[in-house]
């Protein structure tokens, strides 16, 4: 069974725990409240994402982080005036992100200190597909990945790609981005993005293999970048119409074949 669950890279959820979130941080004042306070007043289940939650409402609220030791404590501070836009990436996001990936190019691997690139903080689904500028959609990248990047999106038209990632089943997200570009090699990078779009997948390319399934016909090719990272890139070599229950289809499939090969 594939474990899916929601994400909030595209759209915006929970709204109630951050109207709860608010309603706590407004009651204990300047004294403010650790994530594990808000965790433990609010009774927020351990699935339920409040570190995001509280970043979400910088955009509208002031919130100041106080340090102490290890705790770092929210506190209110008032509406504010002028809402951050929504796009830009503030100083404290920017630096979250060059910490969580370890200052490194997530394509290449490069980093300032050791390589002397310069890192981006790219939006990994594009602003103009619908992706949002949250944690989770952001990550370091080097000038020349970040124009790599770039290079490959522009053949990709915002409205399809907006389309595809709108896209219910994981399998049909899959077959469409590759039919964007058919006979293309497709890096596997942003195939991935494609199928954790919306559902976050256990393991993708298995979600691609059993494509074939159903007709398609996909070949592999890595190759190694000259920094000796190796690459993989997918390529379509064969299209069939999609039909309109893929997903259900491939799951009939799989089970007739495992009951094949299990003797009853
Ligand atoms: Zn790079």
């Amino acid at each position: 069974m594939t474990r899916q669950r929601t994400n909030s890279v595209i759209g915006s959820r929970g709204k109630q725990l951050k109207n709860a979130i608010l309603g706590l941080l407004k009651g204990v004042g300047n004294r403010g409240a650790t994530i594990h306070d808000i965790r433990s007043r609010l009774r927020v289940g351990a699935q339920q994402h409040v570190d995001r939650r509280l970043r979400e409402l910088d955009a509208s609220h002031t919130i100041e982080r106080r340090r102490e030791g290890r705790n770092t404590f929210y506190v209110y501070k008032g509406v504010r005036r002028k809402r951050l836009n929504s796009s830009a990436i503030s100083k404290s996001l920017r630096a979250e992100v060059l910490h969580a990936h370890g200052r490194q190019c997530q394509m290449c691997g490069r980093s300032p200190a050791k390589d002397k690139v310069r890192l981006h903080i790219d939006h990994r689904i594009p602003r103009a597909w619908g992706g949002k500028t949250v944690f989770e959609n952001l990550e370091p990248l080097c000038s020349a990945c970040n124009e790599g990047k770039k290079n490959l999106f522009k053949t990709l038209t915002s409205k399809q790609m907006r389309e595809i990632l709108a896209t219910k089943s994981v399998h049909e997200r899959l077959a469409r981005a590759l039919h964007a570009t058919p006979g293309k090699p497709v890096p596997a990078r942003f195939l991935m993005l494609v199928a954790n779009s919306g559902t976050v997948q256990d393991d993708w390319q298995k979600r691609l293999r059993e494509l074939r399934y159903i007709g398609l016909k996909i070949t592999v090719s890595r190759h190694k970048t000259p920094e000796g990272h190796v690459t993989t890139d997918y390529t379509l070599t064969n299209w069939v119409r999609l039909p309109s229950d893929t997903s259900e289809r491939i799951r009939r499939i799989e089970r007739s074949r495992a009951a094949r090969r299990t003797p009853q």
